[in-house]
Protein backbone atom coordinates (compact mmCIF):
# COMPACT_ATOMS: atom_id res chain seq x y z
CA UNK A 1 0.00 0.00 0.00
CA UNK A 2 1.18 3.46 -0.69
CA UNK A 3 1.96 5.49 1.80
CA UNK A 4 -0.98 9.28 1.79
CA UNK A 5 -0.14 12.45 3.30
CA UNK A 6 -2.76 13.14 6.27
CA UNK A 7 -4.09 16.04 7.75
CA UNK A 8 -5.33 15.38 11.44
CA UNK A 9 -6.61 17.37 14.43
CA UNK A 10 -6.52 14.41 17.42
CA UNK A 11 -8.01 16.63 19.71
CA UNK A 12 -11.43 17.61 19.69
CA UNK A 13 -14.31 17.87 22.48
CA UNK A 14 -18.03 17.11 21.76
CA UNK A 15 -20.62 17.97 24.18
CA UNK A 16 -20.04 15.86 26.73
CA UNK A 17 -17.65 17.70 27.62
CA UNK A 18 -19.18 20.44 30.31
CA UNK A 19 -16.88 23.06 28.13
CA UNK A 20 -18.02 22.62 25.04
CA UNK A 21 -20.87 24.20 22.86
CA UNK A 22 -24.00 22.69 22.19
CA UNK A 23 -23.18 22.39 18.72
CA UNK A 24 -20.53 19.97 19.23
CA UNK A 25 -22.43 17.32 18.17
CA UNK A 26 -21.07 14.09 16.11
CA UNK A 27 -22.90 15.18 12.66
CA UNK A 28 -22.00 18.36 12.53
CA UNK A 29 -18.21 17.97 13.90
CA UNK A 30 -17.52 15.24 10.91
CA UNK A 31 -19.44 17.69 8.63
CA UNK A 32 -17.30 20.62 10.07
CA UNK A 33 -13.91 18.17 9.60
CA UNK A 34 -14.68 16.95 5.82
CA UNK A 35 -15.36 21.33 5.20
CA UNK A 36 -11.60 21.79 6.47
CA UNK A 37 -10.07 19.07 4.52
CA UNK A 38 -9.30 17.00 7.39
CA UNK A 39 -8.48 13.13 7.36
CA UNK A 40 -8.58 11.97 10.63
CA UNK A 41 -9.79 13.67 13.88
CA UNK A 42 -10.13 11.74 17.11
CA UNK A 43 -13.53 12.88 19.55
CA UNK A 44 -11.21 13.40 23.81
CA UNK A 45 -13.23 14.31 25.99
CA UNK A 46 -12.84 14.99 29.53
CA UNK A 47 -12.58 11.69 31.50
CA UNK A 48 -15.19 10.44 29.32
CA UNK A 49 -15.42 8.54 25.77
CA UNK A 50 -19.68 7.73 25.63
CA UNK A 51 -19.71 9.77 22.50
CA UNK A 52 -16.93 8.32 20.26
CA UNK A 53 -18.92 5.65 19.14
CA UNK A 54 -21.80 7.82 18.45
CA UNK A 55 -18.64 10.31 16.27
CA UNK A 56 -17.41 6.99 14.59
CA UNK A 57 -20.72 5.97 13.41
CA UNK A 58 -21.39 9.27 12.39
CA UNK A 59 -18.42 9.40 10.23
CA UNK A 60 -19.16 6.81 8.29
CA UNK A 61 -19.10 6.89 4.77
CA UNK A 62 -17.34 10.58 4.72
CA UNK A 63 -13.87 11.02 3.92
CA UNK A 64 -13.15 11.77 7.93
CA UNK A 65 -11.50 8.98 10.03
CA UNK A 66 -12.84 9.00 13.63
CA UNK A 67 -10.34 7.75 16.80
CA UNK A 68 -12.15 7.02 19.69
CA UNK A 69 -9.95 9.14 22.43
CA UNK A 70 -10.13 10.42 26.29
CA UNK A 71 -8.59 13.46 27.51
CA UNK A 72 -7.96 12.12 31.41
CA UNK A 73 -6.27 14.27 34.25
CA UNK A 74 -3.87 13.47 36.66
CA UNK A 75 -3.59 13.46 40.28
CA UNK A 76 -1.22 16.48 39.54
CA UNK A 77 -3.67 18.14 37.43
CA UNK A 78 -2.33 17.13 34.10
CA UNK A 79 -4.22 16.41 30.44
CA UNK A 80 -3.08 13.07 28.49
CA UNK A 81 -4.53 12.33 25.53
CA UNK A 82 -5.38 8.72 24.92
CA UNK A 83 -6.23 7.67 21.25
CA UNK A 84 -7.35 4.70 20.48
CA UNK A 85 -8.80 2.86 17.49
CA UNK A 86 -11.78 1.25 18.53
CA UNK A 87 -14.70 3.08 21.11
CA UNK A 88 -14.54 -0.29 23.40
CA UNK A 89 -10.80 0.36 24.16
CA UNK A 90 -11.22 4.10 25.16
CA UNK A 91 -14.41 3.38 27.31
CA UNK A 92 -11.67 0.51 29.28
CA UNK A 93 -9.92 3.07 29.83
CA UNK A 94 -12.69 5.06 30.95
CA UNK A 95 -13.83 2.57 33.59
CA UNK A 96 -10.74 2.93 34.87
CA UNK A 97 -10.61 6.82 35.66
CA UNK A 98 -14.07 6.65 36.86
CA UNK A 99 -13.13 4.43 39.33
CA UNK A 100 -10.53 7.26 40.51
CA UNK A 101 -12.61 9.87 40.03
CA UNK A 102 -14.19 11.67 42.91
CA UNK A 103 -17.58 10.65 43.34
CA UNK A 104 -19.31 13.78 43.08
CA UNK A 105 -21.85 15.09 40.94
CA UNK A 106 -21.66 17.23 38.24
CA UNK A 107 -22.88 20.90 38.83
CA UNK A 108 -24.13 21.82 35.36
CA UNK A 109 -24.95 25.13 36.73
CA UNK A 110 -21.40 26.02 37.16
CA UNK A 111 -19.27 23.77 35.08
CA UNK A 112 -21.80 23.38 32.08
CA UNK A 113 -24.26 19.82 31.01
CA UNK A 114 -22.70 16.67 29.71
CA UNK A 115 -24.83 15.40 27.17
CA UNK A 116 -24.49 11.86 25.67
CA UNK A 117 -26.35 11.53 22.19
CA UNK A 118 -26.34 9.69 19.17
CA UNK A 119 -24.67 9.85 15.98
CA UNK A 120 -27.34 12.06 14.09
CA UNK A 121 -27.09 14.75 17.57
CA UNK A 122 -30.20 13.42 19.45
CA UNK A 123 -30.13 13.80 23.39
CA UNK A 124 -29.43 10.20 24.88
CA UNK A 125 -28.85 11.46 28.53
CA UNK A 126 -26.95 13.68 31.10
CA UNK A 127 -23.93 12.14 32.37
CA UNK A 128 -23.81 13.60 36.03
CA UNK A 129 -20.81 12.73 37.19
CA UNK A 130 -18.24 15.34 37.67
CA UNK A 131 -15.88 14.61 34.61
CA UNK A 132 -14.16 18.13 35.26
CA UNK A 133 -12.18 16.78 37.93
CA UNK A 134 -8.39 15.09 38.61
CA UNK A 135 -8.47 11.50 38.85
CA UNK A 136 -6.01 10.12 41.63
CA UNK A 137 -3.96 8.15 39.52
CA UNK A 138 -0.20 9.84 38.42
CA UNK A 139 0.61 10.98 34.48
CA UNK A 140 3.02 8.09 34.66
CA UNK A 141 0.11 5.36 35.55
CA UNK A 142 -2.37 7.19 32.89
CA UNK A 143 0.15 6.58 30.34
CA UNK A 144 0.67 3.28 31.43
CA UNK A 145 -3.09 2.10 31.06
CA UNK A 146 -3.54 3.77 28.67
CA UNK A 147 -1.03 1.26 26.61
CA UNK A 148 -2.57 -1.47 28.15
CA UNK A 149 -5.93 -0.60 26.24
CA UNK A 150 -4.06 -0.77 23.23
CA UNK A 151 -3.84 3.52 22.87
CA UNK A 152 -1.27 5.95 22.04
CA UNK A 153 -0.27 7.93 25.42
CA UNK A 154 -0.22 12.31 24.38
CA UNK A 155 0.24 14.65 26.49
CA UNK A 156 -1.44 17.29 25.59
CA UNK A 157 -1.05 21.19 25.35
CA UNK A 158 2.46 20.32 27.02
CA UNK A 159 3.41 24.09 27.46
CA UNK A 160 0.34 25.81 28.54
CA UNK A 161 0.79 26.91 32.70
CA UNK A 162 -2.60 25.16 33.20
CA UNK A 163 -3.07 21.73 32.59
CA UNK A 164 0.34 21.31 30.40
CA UNK A 165 3.11 18.70 31.42
CA UNK A 166 5.71 20.86 31.25
CA UNK A 167 3.43 23.55 32.02
CA UNK A 168 2.90 21.99 35.31
CA UNK A 169 5.45 19.62 36.63
CA UNK A 170 8.19 21.42 35.00
CA UNK A 171 9.81 18.49 33.42
CA UNK A 172 8.49 14.86 31.34
CA UNK A 173 8.79 12.52 34.29
CA UNK A 174 12.07 10.00 33.34
CA UNK A 175 11.89 7.25 30.75
CA UNK A 176 7.74 8.62 30.04
CA UNK A 177 6.16 6.11 27.38
CA UNK A 178 4.94 8.65 24.86
CA UNK A 179 5.55 8.39 21.49
CA UNK A 180 5.03 12.26 21.14
CA UNK A 181 3.66 15.42 22.74
CA UNK A 182 0.56 17.85 21.74
CA UNK A 183 2.02 21.65 21.79
CA UNK A 184 0.16 24.89 21.90
CA UNK A 185 1.08 27.35 19.58
CA UNK A 186 -0.86 30.24 18.61
CA UNK A 187 -2.44 30.32 15.61
CA UNK A 188 0.22 31.52 12.55
CA UNK A 189 3.00 29.55 14.46
CA UNK A 190 5.63 28.58 12.06
CA UNK A 191 8.71 26.27 12.66
CA UNK A 192 10.29 29.24 14.01
CA UNK A 193 7.95 29.86 16.76
CA UNK A 194 8.34 25.47 17.49
CA UNK A 195 12.09 25.82 17.78
CA UNK A 196 11.51 28.81 20.40
CA UNK A 197 9.23 26.76 22.30
CA UNK A 198 11.98 24.00 22.23
CA UNK A 199 14.47 26.85 23.62
CA UNK A 200 12.19 27.28 26.41
CA UNK A 201 11.58 23.57 27.27
CA UNK A 202 14.78 21.92 26.29
CA UNK A 203 13.30 18.52 26.67
CA UNK A 204 11.12 19.31 24.23
CA UNK A 205 14.11 19.12 22.06
CA UNK A 206 14.38 15.12 21.80
CA UNK A 207 10.73 14.82 21.98
CA UNK A 208 8.23 14.96 18.41
CA UNK A 209 5.65 17.67 18.43
CA UNK A 210 1.97 17.40 17.24
CA UNK A 211 -0.55 20.22 16.99
CA UNK A 212 -4.21 19.93 17.57
CA UNK A 213 -6.91 22.56 17.99
CA UNK A 214 -8.52 21.33 21.24
CA UNK A 215 -12.01 22.29 19.70
CA UNK A 216 -14.81 23.62 21.60
CA UNK A 217 -16.59 24.84 19.28
CA UNK A 218 -17.23 23.79 15.13
CA UNK A 219 -15.12 26.51 13.96
CA UNK A 220 -12.15 25.40 15.82
CA UNK A 221 -12.04 22.03 14.49
CA UNK A 222 -9.04 21.85 12.10
CA UNK A 223 -7.49 25.86 12.80
CA UNK A 224 -4.54 23.71 14.65
CA UNK A 225 -3.69 20.62 12.78
CA UNK A 226 -0.71 18.29 12.20
CA UNK A 227 0.17 16.08 9.11
CA UNK A 228 1.47 12.37 8.91
CA UNK A 229 2.89 10.23 6.02
CA UNK A 230 0.95 6.85 6.52
CA UNK A 231 -0.50 3.58 4.80
CA UNK A 232 -3.26 3.56 6.92
CA UNK A 233 -5.81 5.74 9.38
CA UNK A 234 -4.95 4.03 12.60
CA UNK A 235 -3.17 4.15 16.17
CA UNK A 236 -0.37 1.88 14.85
CA UNK A 237 0.26 3.51 12.32
CA UNK A 238 0.44 6.47 14.04
CA UNK A 239 2.81 5.14 16.29
CA UNK A 240 4.74 4.70 13.08
CA UNK A 241 4.74 8.11 12.11
CA UNK A 242 5.69 9.54 15.06
CA UNK A 243 8.52 7.00 15.35
CA UNK A 244 9.64 7.80 12.14
CA UNK A 245 9.91 3.81 11.27
CA UNK A 246 9.19 1.95 7.52
CA UNK A 247 8.88 5.65 5.98
CA UNK A 248 6.53 6.45 8.21
CA UNK A 249 6.75 10.14 9.08
CA UNK A 250 5.31 13.50 10.77
CA UNK A 251 5.49 16.79 9.53
CA UNK A 252 6.28 19.05 12.56
CA UNK A 253 5.27 21.98 11.38
CA UNK A 254 4.46 23.45 7.82
ZN1 LIG B 1 -6.81 20.03 28.26
ZN1 LIG C 1 -9.13 19.45 25.58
Amino acid sequence: MALRRCSMDLHIHTVLSPCAEVEMIPELIILQAQRSGLDMIAVCDHNAAENAGACITAACGSTVKVLAGIECESREGVHVLGIFDRAENALQLQDFIWSRLPAEPNRPEFFGAQMVVDASGEFIRFNDRMLAASADASVEELVQRIREADGLPLPAHVNKTHAGLLGVLGLMPEGLDVPAVEVFLPPGSDAQTLAKLRTTFSQLETLKCIRSSDAHRLEEIGQSRSFVWVESRSVGELELAFDGRLGRSLEELC
